[in-house]
């Protein structure tokens, strides 16, 4: 089967990984804030703080951003569930923005209606946390001159988009957001096994994530309430998790980084030749926006509204072509069923969801391999 995405893990990785076990520090040694230090000069962002996945990130920048009983959040119902669950971790509710279906990203003319309704009955939302799907970076600029206008923050998951840019800013700049998060999983652009990290410029919100990421704790001198002496001394200053990140994680990561750059061009180089060999059979390939450049996370498909995508996947499938679907809309899980919503409530997005389709795409996808895709998928619409 070829997969729908893949890790590469080099001789290099291997060898890093390795050093740390063989270091003082399998967590909470230098790799960590070497990594943090990294990311943040990639991002051009001011501060990193790493954890033990993007979820918790996503959950410890609510937290920062202050999000609890009282409020409200909106995402992208095209999204993995993490994007709408942070919210109710913090006992805040969620709601979806509808997406624009040539982007598959939140529609900003649906955000400014939304908006603009909300307004009117007192029921704005704290934070929109904009997804940025396949790495494709959502309309950040329309999406923030919204927020700012309602006095709304925002967040944007760029789990997907680590090594991606946005009108000539790294994706993580936080130009047009309050605090950006990143994936390290396995299927996203470059790894940590489990790793999230996320970026932003306010050292408050730096602080207060970092805090959260080990159970509220600071060992930080110049940070204590307390004038206590002593190399023993912490203090609990909130209420924290355990959401560290550990060095054979963060080695790993740092490994990883040297090679984002040429797996980012791999990707796209991959993607531009999906979008010549597709050309001209009904299929749409979502692309990015014009003046953004896209790790491309994944190679989204929609596929001609007449054919019945359920047969296509299994024929794929069947081919040994590890097809998949991204995503089922969050607003139809039995769990959101359960809050309140109901299909219909989001058309565009569930439109999308009926006809999408994600092809193979990670680096060492051979040009061999994405004949046979295209040529396999191009046949079954014939
Ligand atoms: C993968 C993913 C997450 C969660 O990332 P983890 O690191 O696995 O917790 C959040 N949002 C989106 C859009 C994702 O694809």
């Amino acid at each position: 089967m070829i997969p729908y995405g893949r890790q590469s893990i080099s001789q290099e990785d291997i060898e890093a990984v390795t050093s740390v076990l063989k270091s003082d520090f399998l967590t909470q040694g230098p790799q960590v804030p070497l990594f943090e230090s990294k990311i943040a000069q990639l991002t051009q962002s001011k501060y990193a703080v790493a954890g033990n996945s993007a979820t918790s990130m996503l959950h410890a920048a609510c937290l920062a951003l202050g999000v609890s009983e009282s409020d409200t959040v909106w995402t992208s119902p095209i999204s993995f569930v993490a994007s709408a669950n942070c919210a109710l971790y913090c006992g805040a509710s969620v709601d979806f923005i509808d997406i624009d279906p040539d982007t598959a990203n939140i529609s900003p003319k649906a955000l400014q209606l939304k908006l603009a309704e909300a307004s009117q009955v007192d029921k704005l939302p704290k934070v929109i946390i904009a997804v940025h799907m396949a790495g494709h970076s959502s309309d950040m600029e329309q999406i923030s001159r919204l927020a700012r206008k309602y006095n709304i923050k925002v967040i944007e998951d760029a789990a997907h988009g680590v090594g991606g840019s946005y009108l000539n800013s790294p994706l993580g700049s936080c130009k047009y957001s309050d605090i950006t998060i990143f994936s390290f999983h396995p299927v996203k652009i470059i790894t940590t096994g489990e790793g999230g990290v996320a970026t932003t410029n306010d050292p408050n919100l730096a602080k207060s994530m970092s805090l959260c990421c080990s159970h509220g704790i600071t060992k930080n001198k110049v940070d204590m309430q307390s004038s206590e002496e002593g190399d023993w001394f912490y203090e609990q200053q909130s209420l924290g998790f355990n959401y560290r990140m550990t060095d054979l994680q963060a080695g790993l990561g740092n490994s990883q980084l040297t090679q984002l750059a040429s797996i980012v061009e791999k990707r796209n180089l991959l993607a531009t030749r999906y979008q010549s060999l597709l050309l001209g059979n009904g299929i749409k390939v979502i692309t990015p926006l014009k003046d953004s450049v896209s790790s491309y996370h994944l190679l989204l498909v929609v596929l001609p509204e007449h054919c019945d995508r359920r047969a296509i996947f299994n024929s794929m499938r069947s081919a040994d072509i590890g097809v998949h679907v991204h995503y089922i809309p969050i607003h139809l899980q039995p769990f959101y069923h359960k809050l309140g919503f109901r299909k219909g409530d989001f058309p565009n997005a569930e439109r999308y969801y009926q006809s999408c389709l994600t092809l193979p795409l990670f680096p060492d996808l051979t040009f061999e391999q994405q004949d046979y895709v295209c040529n396999t998928l191009k046949e079954l619409l014939s």
